[in-house]
């Protein structure tokens, strides 16, 4: 296996930890050590580890047979739940991942509109397929950031900082896009939100010059609230895609939108769309038993335990005389190795990645999982209990203080 991992971001140096089992809040790795996991499957488990309501729906759907390349009644129940929660999506179809999911919104709006260019925000990451795997830029140059895509795969993906609505003015006006694709908060830097008005402002542009947003929910969809991005910001994207929590911790994408455009996915129109997965009763089951437990005063108790978090880091840098910014929202946070707080790719740039890799190191040691790339967020479960908030501040005393050789006692850790 290349690097010995079946996905980049899990290569941890010297070599990743095995991993024999999880639960809750908690992961075990293979020589028995336990550690607190605010990685967490990179996303999906918003219900922590091996939940018994998922696991249940799961064992029930395996009795039954697991795949039968046929409708079955929980895309029905899941599309009409999804449906509920992201009034936009007026129709939907499900794939198997966030990056078909992407890739098939692109493809649609692209199909629907006529139009060739698509424009997507610096940083901001969509899956693994040709047209999004853009290096980053002026919005003149779209060089491909991966070996083996063909220059003509990119030469129609303009790119444009985040929370800059000028930028995205000036490149809509020069280029007649098909669609901007954002995530509404971008979760592929580390966490990094919307100012004020950027997001309202961005649906009047793209209205202004005829090009569909596409709202890359695949992160936020169910983790910020149950609507989503688009609920928390009051802002109604064209196109929206969901993965991670909607499929519960197994494989699963969605996309959707107006029915004007979503008629024009295969059968019902011309652009195609299809998968052997595609809607698997597995993955269904998974979902529709996550969302079922989903409730307001589970977001508000998890989204709360963020705060906390948050609020907790920066006292606790502020005591220790570390000028770092800890950004997030909600369940989302992350620590940036840089003084100023990030708004957008370029800043991200700025951080001292070294320093964040031993640190995650340091927090390992302390028994704590948190993603091991700085370009990576951390996420709260609402298996995560105020103890482990706490334990997990008293650890990240000892590996600052280990990391900036501070020789001081910290009070109260
Ligand atoms: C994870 C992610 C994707 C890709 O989803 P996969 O299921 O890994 O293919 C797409 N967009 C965003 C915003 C993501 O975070």
């Amino acid at each position: 296996m290349p690097g010995g991992v079946s996905s980049p971001v899990r290569a941890i140096d010297p070599y990743p930890f095995y991993v024999e089992k999880a639960s809750d809040s908690r992961i075990w790795d293979v020589d028995g050590n336990l550690y607190i996991d605010y990685c967490m499957g990179y996303g999906p488990l918003i219900l922590g580890h091996a939940h018994p309501a998922v696991y249940a729906a799961v064992a029930e759907q395996l009795k039954s047979g697991w795949d039968y390349g046929t409708p079955v009644k929980a895309e029905i129940d899941l599309a009409e739940r999804i449906q509920a929660d992201f009034p936009s999506m007026e129709m939907l179809r499900f794939v198997s991942t966030g990056t078909e999911a992407t890739m098939s919104a692109i493809r649609t709006a692209r199909g629907f509109t006529g139009k060739d260019t698509i424009v997507k925000v610096e940083g901001g990451y969509h899956g693994a397929h040709d047209a999004v795997l853009v290096k980053p830029g002026s919005a003149a140059i779209s060089a491909a950031s991966s070996l083996g895509v063909p220059a003509a795969a990119v030469e129609h993906t303009v790119q444009v900082p985040f929370n800059n609505v000028e930028a995205l003015s000036g490149a809509l006006e020069k280029n007649d896009a098909a669609c901007l694709i954002i995530e509404p908060v971008m979760g592929n830097i580390g966490p990094v939100v919307p100012e004020e008005t950027y997001l309202s402002d961005v649906r009047k542009v793209t209205e202004e010059n005829e090009t569909l947003l596409i709202f890359d929910e695949v992160i936020t969809g169910f983790r910020l609230c149950i609507g989503g991005a688009q609920c928390l910001y009051g802002v109604t994207p064209d196109l929206t895609t969901l993965g991670k929590i909607a499929g519960g911790g197994f494989p699963m994408g969605v996309f959707g939108g107006t029915r004007e455009i979503m008629e024009y996915v295969a059968p019902s129109g011309g652009v195609f769309n299809a998968g052997t997965f595609s809607g698997h009763p597995v993955s269904l089951a998974a979902g529709l038993a996550t969302l079922s437990v989903l409730n307001e005063e589970g977001y508000r108790r998890v989204n709360g335990l963020g705060d906390l978090l948050r609020r907790m880091l920066v006292d606790l840098l502020e005591e220790l005389d570390v000028r770092i910014a800890v950004q997030g929202i909600g369940t989302m946070f992350q620590v940036f190795f840089t003084e100023k707080p990030v708004r957008n790719y370029r800043d991200a740039l700025t951080c001292d990645t070294s320093l964040y890799k031993k640190f995650s190191a340091y927090m390992r040691d302390e028994g704590i999982f948190l993603a091991p790339s700085q370009y990576e967020t951390n996420f709260i479960s609402l298996a995560h209990s105020n103890e482990d908030l706490e334990y997990t501040i008293r650890a990240s005393a000892n590996a600052f203080e280990r990391l900036y050789s501070l020789d001081v006692d910290t009070p109260g850790y």
